[in-house]
């Protein structure tokens, strides 16, 4: 969020308020102006329109609730939008909680039993939600369990909205169709919220950026924050992520907003480390990376050293990060962040190394990239040479440790055995994203040329912390007091940690969001 400038804070100043903004530099000058002046009301007013923010907006105008959505961006959708659509819907709510609550073991993150409790009771119910906003609209499979080998793994099943389209763009046509077409609930795009108004400690509104003019909102019931996570925000990358060489896959939006009205209201921040990131591409004219999904075995990926450094396959995707992150102590750098993939002539032609439509640069961009990558041969993304010398030479790694690298590996596999990170040779079991799996996970390099290197770097589809919540959605304070009237739901303050359930993102952005508009709704109005 770019600060208030001299001037229009200022012009806010001079109309008066009694009911201040949140910053207290701000509230302090404010505080002197005794009229309260509102340019306009609703009952609750919903911050972000993607997928959090439209379940939030349809539950509360359900509820009885006149609503306004805002939305920062000129047009709608958030990441929800560039997603893949994926939410699961357990078999059993009971069961899905057992398997679920392992996944925090694996990083020791913060669990709250209750939110994930009720998480899965509320995504058990979610065909009912569908019917009832979109009774023509179909849910289909697109996946199973992460981690089949956790108890109750058969529980889970992925599904997105059915359509031509890919899921983040169905789903949000749902969303959008429900609350601008059938409900008529206005809908503010261009419209950044700036900073939120609260009298005393309890959230009255919001200032907001609308038409050029900074306009005052009051919520008579509630303001719900759901403008996403910090993945364009430089300043949050820096404190909380491995730097700005994190590159995002979604929406150029969500660039911390929530964080700062939420911690500006003495807001308990968690999760604050915890991301779901792979590896994306940068690609000149696009605002946001291009997502690497493998679909040939014929590859490795090194890092500057001209190393690998993890089972390429293995690693869930979402969890990347976590395999190019380390620091460096002794030649203080990160030597994998950017990290390369190697790939010969049979890698090249199987099939781009990135995912077709999902991600805000292929989904709402339109980069396509070439089928075969001749269009990035020639922009120069996607390097070319005859030999691996020439192809160490042109990503600047040491040429001997290249060539002696795909010489281990191409040994390895041919006896059958990845010895240094265990990267299987076949695929077994269920697939976790149906139409990204490839039957043989590991293949020797040819011994011939041409050969291939992409520059990729962790890019994530999304953070997860933020504000803490309760079960009602509520904005919960450094004490675990709710913050009175101020609610979140999705990315922002996720209840996930580092190591998720695919598919659980967008389905908490549903679960919670709709929560948070019951709530908000269900609150007595202001006089
Ligand atoms: C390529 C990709 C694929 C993914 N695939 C999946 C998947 O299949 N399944 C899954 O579970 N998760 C997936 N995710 C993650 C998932 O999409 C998100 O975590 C989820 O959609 C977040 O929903 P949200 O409503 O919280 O945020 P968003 O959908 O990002 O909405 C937040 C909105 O708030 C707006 N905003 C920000 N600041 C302000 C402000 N100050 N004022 C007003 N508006 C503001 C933003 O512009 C944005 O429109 C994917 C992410 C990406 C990028």
């Amino acid at each position: 969020m770019t600060a208030i400038s001299k001037r229009t804070f200022l012009k806010f100043a001079a109309a008066g308020a009694a009911a201040v903004p949140a910053s207290p530099l701000l509230a302090a000058d404010a505080k002197a102006e005794p009229k309260t002046h509102w340019d306009t009301e609703t009952d609750v007013l919903v911050i972000g329109y993607g997928g959090a923010g439209g379940a939030a907006a349809i539950t509360a105008h359900d509820a009885g609730a006149k609503v306004l959505v805002i939305e920062k961006m000129k047009d709608g959708g958030g990441n929800t939008r560039a997603s893949g659509g994926g939410f699961i819907i357990p078999k059993n709510a009971d069961e899905a909680y057992q398997y679920l609550e392992k996944t925090f073991l694996f990083a020791d993150n913060e669990m709250d039993g209750a939110l994930v409790r009720t998480f899965c009771e509320r995504a058990v119910k979610l065909p009912e939600f569908f019917k009832r906003i979109a009774p023509a609209s179909k849910l289909r499979v697109t996946g199973h369990a992460n981690y089949p080998y956790l108890p109750f793994a058969e529980n889970i099943t992925k599904y997105r909205v059915g359509g031509h389209q890919p899921g983040g763009i169905e789903l949000f046509k749902v969303l959008r169709t429900a609350v601008e077409t059938d409900r008529k609930i206005p809908v503010w795009l261009g419209s950044p919220a700036k900073e939120l108004i609260r009298e005393g400690n309890t959230v009255v509104g919001a200032l907001v950026e609308h038409d050029g003019k900074l306009v005052r909102v009051r919520a008579r019931r509630g303001v719900i924050l759901a403008c996403g996570g910090y993945e364009y925000d430089p300043q949050s990358l820096q404190n909380f992520a491995q730097g700005t060489k994190i590159l995002g896959l979604g929406n150029p939006g969500n660039t911390g907003d929530g964080l700062r009205m939420a911690a500006s209201m003495g807001a308990r921040l968690w999760h604050m480390t915890s991301y779901s990131c792979p590896l994306g591409i940068k690609d000149p004219g696009c605002k946001a990376a291009v997502f690497v999904t493998m679909m040939t075995p014929n590859y490795i990926m090194v890092n500057q050293d001209g190393k690998r450094f993890c089972n390429e396959a293995g690693v869930d995707f979402h969890g990347f990060i976590y395999a190019v992150n380390p620091l460096n102590g002794v030649e203080h750098k990160y030597p994998a962040i950017p990290c390369y993939i190697v790939m010969d002539e049979a890698g090249r032609l199987a099939g781009r190394p990135t995912h077709f439509k999902y991600g805000y640069a292929a989904g709402i961009e339109g980069y396509h990239w070439s089928e075969d990558s001749s269009a990035e041969i020639k922009s120069g993304v996607v390097k070319k040479a005859d030999t691996l010398e020439e192809l160490a030479k042109l990503i600047h790694v040491p040429a001997d440790a290249l060539k002696a690298q795909v010489a281990k590996w191409n040994a390895d596999i041919r006896a059958g055995r990845d010895t240094e990170f265990g990267r299987k040779i076949k695929k077994t079991g269920k697939s976790a994203f149906i139409g990204t799996d490839v039957p043989t996970l590991s293949a020797p390099l040819s011994e011939k040329g041409p050969y291939y290197a992409i520059e990729a770097y962790p890019a994530l589809l999304n953070t997860q912390g933020g504000p803490k919540r309760d079960v009602k959605a509520r904005v919960m304070d450094v004490f675990d007091r709710p913050v009175p009237r101020l609610y979140v739901a999705g990315e922002l303050g996720s209840i996930w940690g580092s190591i998720y359930q695919g598919s659980s993102n967008v389905c908490e952005a549903l679960v919670y969001g709709q929560i948070a508009g019951e709530s908000a709704a269900g609150e007595k109005p202001l006089s």
